[in-house]
């Protein structure tokens, strides 16, 4: 596997930044370069989107799959059901973009 290259280095250390939204190297503390950190309103940005995604998660995790009806289901649930494949690819699709970012 190939070793990826840090974009930012530890003036401290020299060891690559690992957290953009502090202030200090996470190796020796020593106070990084303004450019290697995260504007505040990235970090909030960030951190919003990871609200969001622990919410789907938690959503997701509550899921609980319509029951196959022996008499023959009613159209309701098959709606029901739809629904909620839709949130599933939609949440699929939020982990795609999330990677994508974190590989930017
Ligand atoms: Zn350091």
């Amino acid at each position: 596997m190939k070793q990826l290259e840090p974009k930012f280095r530890c003036t401290g250390c020299d060891r690559g930044v690992l957290n953009r939204s502090v202030a200090r190297c996470l190796y020796c503390g020593a106070d990084l370069p303004a450019e290697a950190r995260l504007a505040p309103e990235q970090v909030a940005q960030r951190d919003a989107e990871h609200v969001r995604l622990e919410a789907n998660r938690a959503r997701l995790a509550q899921y609980q799959p319509p029951r196959v009806q022996a008499e023959g289901s009613k159209a309701a649930d098959v709606v029901d059901g739809m629904a909620t494949g839709l949130d599933v690819i939609d949440l699929i699709g939020d982990g795609l973009s999330l990677v994508g970012k974190l590989l930017d």
